[in-house]
């Protein structure tokens, strides 16, 4: 799980912002499989590019990218709660077609995107004062523009249905840790380990005995948080250290590296939503608040959302 597409990076953003609500389609009127120096001439931005196969990101879901432009009503909304992705054209002539690998491209993205957001599918032709979440747009929906082109705005009815087909109403892979509505079980509880001479534990879940685990060892940002068998001698990447901040809430630095820690993916309130390691910002997707059980363990619940975490899957 998570977002595979290659991350590139632009300076065309704004920080911070609320929550995105659903996604926009373009397409570039044009081919290109890395759009920083088009967008950074232009003045616009998206937070992805699909290209034959090929996905990129330029913007962090959680910024605002400069992808819709002014819209009917004179706003900026896309802007403010869409996630843009390009599409490169096979032709710049009309109809403006975009090739199947390209399609294909977009379709494994809009999926990967809701399972880290936490959506259950995608929704067509929802206007915004009704938007729950998953609302799937072209460009020219809300503003006047022929972007994402006839020939891809004719197929995109159907590329939906083919996305929410995969989805499948299934948020992720079982083991997956997310946050979730509070259902009492013990792949909801947490056990907070002794803490080793360095100051780090093990947040072991009830249910199984499984252990926060950072998947695949890796030290990066968007690494996805997966419930483990504890590994004996203890790894890294089960290890934490609480930093119990003045309201009580903690936040978990991995020992993989301090500067990583537990967070919701995109600051997203949706039960569903993935926990992921990221860059420690102090927000409130990454303090959560321990609920003591009364059975010696914790409801960890995300001070954003105050939804638990929990091991997908029970
Ligand atoms: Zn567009």
């Amino acid at each position: 799980m998570g977002i595979t597409a290659d991350w590139i990076g632009c300076n065309n953003y704004n920080s911070g912002g609320p929550q995105k609500v659903g996604v926009t389609l373009h397409h570039q009127y044009g081919y290109g499989d890395n759009l920083r120096s088009v967008f950074e001439n232009n003045g616009v931005s998206a937070h992805f590019n699909s290209c034959n196969g090929h996905t990129t990101q330029y913007v962090s879901l959680v910024d605002r990218a400069w992808h819709g432009g002014v819209e009917h009503d004179g706003s900026y909304w896309a802007n403010t709660y869409m996630i843009g992705i390009e599409q490169a054209n096979s032709s710049v002539a009309y109809p403006y077609p975009i090739s199947d690998k390209t399609i294909e491209g977009t379709t494994k993205l809009c999926v990967e995107i809701a399972q880290v957001m936490g959506w259950k599918s995608y929704t067509r032709k929802q206007s915004e004062a009704s938007a729950t979440v998953g609302l799937l747009q072209g460009h020219r929906e809300r503003a006047a523009t022929a972007c994402p082109g006839d020939y891809f705005f004719a197929r995109l009815d159907s590329v939906c249905a083919d996305i929410n087909k995969r989805l499948g109403g299934n948020m992720g892979k079982a083991g997956d840790i997310i946050q979730w509505s509070p259902n009492f079980k013990g792949n909801q509880k947490w056990i907070i380990s002794e803490e080793d001479k360095q100051g780090y534990c093990h947040i072991t879940d009830v249910a199984k005995g499984r252990c926060l685990d950072v998947y695949g060892s890796k030290a990066e940002a968007n690494a996805a948080i997966i419930a483990w068998p504890r590994k004996e001698p203890a790894t890294a990447n089960q290890l934490w250290r609480i930093e119990e901040h003045a309201n009580g809430s903690w936040t978990l630095h991995s020992a993989l590296d301090d500067e990583l820690v537990l967070d919701i993916f995109g600051k997203s309130r949706s039960a569903g939503a993935a926990a992921i390691l990221w860059q420690y910002t102090g927000a409130p997707n990454q303090c959560f608040i321990p609920v003591d059980t009364g059975e010696g363990s914790y409801y960890l619940l995300a001070a954003h959302s105050l939804l638990p975490l929990d091991v997908f899957g029970g």
